[in-house]
């Protein structure tokens, strides 16, 4: 018998599932980061009044969603409509992302306090030695957070940082991403004076105290947006080390990812990658149709509670037995474990 090895790739339904079971959602709707009172880091006013052309954007298109409004920032037709260099509508919505999600962040660990009883934390923390890597399309820090309160060492090839651990690649970045301070020198302010953006440079890791001021570079792709660092040196190499990680993994959990096309070919990247014989499982509420599509032929579970990785009656979903080994396989040659394939009955206490 042998151990799991885990894969796990998550989007934005992990902190949606960690919202919903904390209340936090109440306050903070990941979809309306635009309505989120953030107030600017080195003035006495709302950010946004810092940000004048994600501002005029917003109010432009104020009935629309505010993905629908982010994702206007990185049209470049539109913005040369309203303003002369459209690169630095994108380069405010970057530095908005990053900094109402850096507050967001900070709730987040707050709550985590709180809420050791949430579904994920319970079932990373029996999993933990099976977790070989990781992979987040989140700018918060919510999974670093349940990896810290568990000891799981990662690295994000963040160039101050101890370089244990396993792989955790952010290749949308992260609000504890800052540029190294050597590569620029500038006082960075809000309303912006200079432009700095897209620069590949060596990163390094913000403590979670320390996220709240005026960025040298955000590190944050815009939602919709192809990502622009899939080369860059804390990008390509991550990538590389995950990927051999994942070559060997038995499972691969897919946590609240909605296969936006923009995300596709990361995604597809990852599925290509995954050996034929491992479980893919899609923890999902509602997994989307041309996600199941691509993982025909593959053994997949979906586990769509809203609570995370429970059954109906609250337990937690184990891809292990007591003694540490993988569960058995099922006679009937699905690929998945005996418990969750032709044995579900037995196990189904509702
Ligand atoms: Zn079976």
């Amino acid at each position: 018998m042998t151990k799991p090895r885990v894969a796990l790739i998550v989007g934005n339904g992990f902190s949606m599932s960690f919202g919903h079971f904390s209340g936090l959602a109440k306050d903070w709707n990941t979809q309306e980061p635009l309505s989120w009172p953030i107030p600017c880091p080195s003035q006495n006013h709302s950010f946004l009044e810092s940000l004048p052309r994600l501002k005029s954007i917003h109010e432009k298109h104020i009935d629309e969603p505010d993905f629908d409004v982010f994702a206007k920032t990185i049209d470049k037709k539109l913005c040369e409509s309203y303003e002369p260099d459209p690169f630095v509508v994108a380069l405010e919505a970057r530095h908005y992302l990053t900094i109402a999600f850096s507050h967001y962040a900070n709730e987040q660990i707050a709550k985590l306090e709180q809420c050791k009883n949430w579904p994920w934390y319970n079932w990373i923390k029996f999993h933990k030695e099976n977790v070989m890597c990781a992979f987040s399309l989140n700018y918060d820090l919510l999974l670093e957070s349940v990896f810290d309160e568990l000891s799981v060492q990662y690295f994000s090839l963040q160039v101050n940082h101890h370089g244990n651990g396993i792989p955790l690649v952010k290749p949308h970045g992260s609000v504890n991403f800052e540029i190294h301070p050597n590569s620029i020198s500038y006082t960075p302010t809000y309303p912006l004076t200079n432009f700095v953006d897209l620069n590949n440079t060596p990163i390094i890791r913000l403590e979670s105290d320390n996220l709240i001021y005026p960025r040298y570079q955000p590190l944050c792709i815009v939602p919709n947006e192809s990502n622009k660092y899939s080369k860059y040196q804390w990008v390509k190499p991550a990538n590389d080390w995950f990927n051999s990680e994942i070559e060997n993994c038995t499972h691969c959990i897919f946590i609240g990812i909605s296969y936006f096309e923009c995300d596709r070919p990361e995604l597809d990247a990852i599925l290509d990658s995954i050996p034929a014989n491992a479980v893919i499982i899609v923890a999902n509420p509602h997994p989307p149709d041309e996600f199941m599509e691509k993982l025909n032929g593959r053994p997949v579970m979906i586990w769509d509670s809203y609570d995370g990785p429970v059954d109906s009656a609250g337990d937690l979903f184990p891809l292990k037995s007591d003694d540490g080994n993988s569960l058995t396989k099922c006679f009937c040659t699905s690929g998945l474990s005996y418990r969750y394939c032709c044995g579900a009955k037995l196990y189904n206490k509702t």
